[in-house]
């Protein structure tokens, strides 16, 4: 039995038990197992949050960039060995693979860069000194300073690499160690990538932990100046929220939860037009990267009622051109969802949706290219549809996290953000036309309801970055549903591992602070 091991307390551990089996999705074969029971976690937290965070805090933001460059060439020297485990484990074809993997060590490297411009300092200033009276003696000047406690992620299945790195590269070069546990289902490549950064020694002792299986326990070991930041369904989000540590300690928490993103064709881009084309093209994209298991995956589709037939035809038509099955075929393009029980969900939620929606195109009973649908978790894109958005409420609630998305028709632009709201706080939206005016008009529109609004038109069409892509310049998060947390935008994501104070002190002081800090230049 492959049991993984957990890295905790500063040394490798076993869990107790048989532990619960890691699978291959495509072939249903047994690939490993993971077991976090019977380990002593208050202890692990405490080691990390001393040992680690003293060592972490000790160096400064270029020191802790360093790190972040040395755990870079880590994971770029192991690649390899991550492509195969995300075939094996998450049942994805190898451009889908690298969305996850060298999304995690581009992130990580943008990061290192960023903090090396931070310079040799321990803290950053927020603004400028402010007077306190009339006369300018007595000032207050705001600083940020790493928290003094542990980073908690409690991750998703679908990005067991960059949703590691997106969250350890602000917290590492904040200066907070880091304690993961990645979703059982996909834990092995966390893992892994766990263990080749320890192995390499490239981090100081307790900056680093992981734990894999039962997340039972975790959250019970966080102390006030921890932070968690969590990323699933929204069911979970409830449960860490309204956790002690959360509601009684003051622990920050950071949540990402569920989304119905949405794509909005504005009504100047009609078939023919580059706009339209562009529309097209990434609402197929979006529903088949990752087998549309991407938080920020386009779910609904709004249209101009003229251009929901046509609309509907060129996407379906793209869609047909997709195979689907066994990821090691090299004539596959969709590989498979993470599990078996993940497909049982999909379909489950296609039925609900179906309930209210017409087919547009059905490719859930395809036949599956080296695949045996008996064991595969593999199902082919469905688009759905419906002409009454209004009424149809089941499309504007039901997230299904899979190949799926729906079209549906409006009648003037306020109406459709009126539907696209009632995703009550989405990850994102992207907006399709040739307008800049009524992009810039639209985009503002649906900035309160979105973390990220993100408009196509052809100018940017060679080089714009896709709607579901979470860059490390740009927010990831949204409010309502969505969670209502933020990660990344830059150097904003070190907000969430420092803690803001604001000095009151005399002039000669209050330089002093600032002598010793960068301002935190967003
Ligand atoms: P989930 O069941 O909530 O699991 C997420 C993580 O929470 C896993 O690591 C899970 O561990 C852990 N967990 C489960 N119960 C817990 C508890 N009582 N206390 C603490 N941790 C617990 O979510 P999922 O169904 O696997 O993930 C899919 C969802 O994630 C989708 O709805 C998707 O929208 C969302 N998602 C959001 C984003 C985003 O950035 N907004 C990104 C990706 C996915 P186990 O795996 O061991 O159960």
């Amino acid at each position: 039995m492959n049991l993984l091991q957990n890295y905790l307390s500063g040394r490798w551990q076993a869990g107790t038990g048989q532990g619960t089996p890691l699978l291959d999705p495509v072939l249903g074969t047994e690939l490993a197992r993971v077991s976090s029971a019977g380990l002593d976690l208050a202890d692990g937290f405490t080691f990390a949050r001393e040992t680690g965070g003293n060592a972490l805090r000790a160096m400064t933001y270029r020191e802790r960039a360093g790190l972040l460059a040395a755990i870079g060439k880590v994971l770029q020297a192991n690649r390899d060995a991550y492509y195969e485990i995300a075939t094996a484990n998450s049942g994805t074809t190898k451009k889908d693979s690298g969305v996850d993997i060298d999304g995690a060590i581009f992130t990580i490297g943008q990061y290192a860069r960023w903090g090396e411009a931070l310079g040799d300092v321990r803290a950053l200033s927020d603004g400028a000194p402010a007077r306190m009276s009339k006369e300018p003696a007595f000032l207050s000047q705001h600083v940020l300073v790493p928290t003094r406690g542990v980073a908690l992620f409690i991750n998703a299945f679908n990005f067991p690499a960059w949703g590691l790195w997106e969250k350890a590269a602000p917290a590492l070069l904040s200066g907070v160690p880091v304690i993961v546990k990645p979703a059982t289902a996909t834990a092995w490549l966390t893992q892994r990538m766990v263990a080749d950064v320890v192995e390499a020694g490239v981090l100081p002792a307790g900056a680093i932990s992981v734990v894999c299986g039962s997340s039972q326990g975790l959250m019970d070991a966080l102390k006030p100046f921890d932070v968690v930041s969590f990323t699933g369904s929204a069911e979970t989000a409830g449960v860490i929220r309204s956790h002690k540590a959360v509601a009684q300690l003051s622990v920050r928490a950071n949540i990402e939860a569920d989304s119905l993103n949405s794509a909005l064709l504005l009504p100047d881009a009609a078939p023919g037009t580059p706009a339209f084309d562009l529309l097209v093209a990434e609402v197929a994209r979006e529903m088949t990267v990752k087998s549309g298991q991407k938080c920020t995956a386009i779910r609904r589709v709004l249209v101009t009622a003229a251009h929901y037939d046509a609309v509907a035809q060129a996407i379906s038509a793209k869609l047909a051109k997709v195979t689907v099955g066994n990821p090691r075929n090299d004539t596959v393009r969709m590989g498979a969802l993470v599990s078996r029980e993940q497909l049982d969900n999909v379909k489950a939620g296609l039925a609900e949706l179906r309930g209210q929606t017409d087919v547009l195109h059905d490719g859930a009973s395809a036949p599956l290219v080296d695949a045996d649908p008996a064991i595969a978790a593999c199902i082919g894109p469905v688009l759905l549809g419906t002409r009454s958005p209004a009424t149809a409420d089941r499309v504007h609630a039901v997230e299904v996290f899979g190949p799926v998305a729906t079209l549906m028709p409006y009648d003037g632009l306020e109406q459709a953000y009126d539907f696209i709201r009632r995703g009550e706080g989405s990850l994102v939206a992207s907006v399709y036309s040739a307008d800049a005016a009524q992009i810039a008009e639209t985009a503002l529109a649906l900035a309160d309801s979105h973390g990220r609004v993100h408009a196509i038109s052809p100018e940017v069409a060679a080089v714009q970055t896709g709607h579901g892509n979470v860059m490390p310049m740009s927010l990831h998060g949204g409010p309502g549903r969505a969670g209502g947390g933020e990660e990344l935008g830059g150097l904003r994501a070190l907000g969430f591992y420092h803690r803001r104070s604001a000095i009151q002190a005399e002039t000669a002081a209050i330089d002093a602070v600032t002598a010793a800090s960068t301002p935190f230049a967003r």
